[in-house]
């Protein structure tokens, strides 16, 4: 099934996607949220981030052929971030390049998880159990604050608009070989499979949950294949008036477009 957030007329709503309508909910799907009866067009709602998450955890370095482009070494124990959930934007939200950093941001198409209950000290053979559904994820990155300005990653992943996510979520979905390609203005600039993974859902669930407590709605990204802008000769960063588009087999597409600061008539909010 496909879960959505979606806004019309100043409302926001969670809703369940049936063919050409959404079918409203009284709460988040993956905290007992129930239709309500009411029905709207699919084609008249603004669609926005599908899950308001408690954390942000994502994994960094979990495609090899990631690792060998930027000339890292492949981890022991899966690298853990956080990104703050004010970074969170939805489908079509523009991308904002920081003043302050405008230079060097990139892309990276990522399978974002979503948790549907709270979990702690999962065990690898129980952590899918522990999930709701996927979505499509960007985890937009500033390198010069991430490789030589502040040389960790808080600021360089955490600007915000740096987490986009999208468009829905898929709950019927095995997410162990599933196609995962990034389009920059219509161009493939990665494509992958999320079975080349280092480190596999469930060990990064059950990894994560043996720190932090999982709670529902917790989003978790899981890397990025080949193909950043930073690691091309030359580098292609992006720039305003460029698209993005995450599309992920079994999901859809997460689009983009990439604005500088202070252009946008209205400043995208948390979790727009
Ligand atoms: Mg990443």
């Amino acid at each position: 099934m496909k879960y959505c957030r979606c806004e019309r007329a100043g409302r926001i709503h969670y809703g369940l996607i049936e063919g050409d309508d959404v079918a409203l909910l009284d709460g988040a799907p993956f905290s007992g949220g129930r239709t309500t009866g009411e029905r709207l067009r699919l084609a008249e709602v603004r669609l926005m981030a599908p899950v308001e998450p408690p954390n942000v955890f994502a994994i960094g370095a979990n495609y090899q052929d990631h690792i060998d482009e930027t000339g890292s070494s492949r981890p022991e124990r899966p690298l853990i971030f956080l990104k703050p959930t004010t970074a969170v934007i939805g489908p079509e939200t523009p991308v904002v390049l920081p003043t302050m950093a405008p230079d060097e941001v990139d892309y990276e198409a990522e399978l974002a998880i979503i948790i549907g209950r709270t979990a702690r000290n999962l065990p690898p053979e129980a952590a899918i159990g522990a999930v709701f559904g996927y979505t499509c994820a960007n985890d937009i990155s500033a390198r010069d604050c991430q490789k030589r300005i502040d040389r960790q990653w808080t600021r360089a992943k955490g600007f915000d608009t740096f987490c986009p996510l999208g468009p829905w979520i898929e709950t019927d979905l095995s997410p162990a070989d599933l196609p995962i390609s990034l389009r920059l203005n219509g161009q493939v600039m990665q494509q992958g499979t999320t079975a080349a993974m280092v480190f596999a859902i469930p060990y990064l669930i059950s990894y994560l949950s043996q720190a932090f407590t999982l709670l529902p709605g917790t989003v978790i990204l899981t890397g990025t294949p080949a193909g950043v802008g930073m690691a091309r000769k030359p580098p292609r960063f992006l720039r305003p008036g460029d698209t993005t588009e995450v599309t992920i087999g079994g999901i859809g597409t997460l689009r983009n477009p990439i604005r500088a600061e202070g252009t946008d008539t209205v400043r995208a909010p948390c979790c727009a």
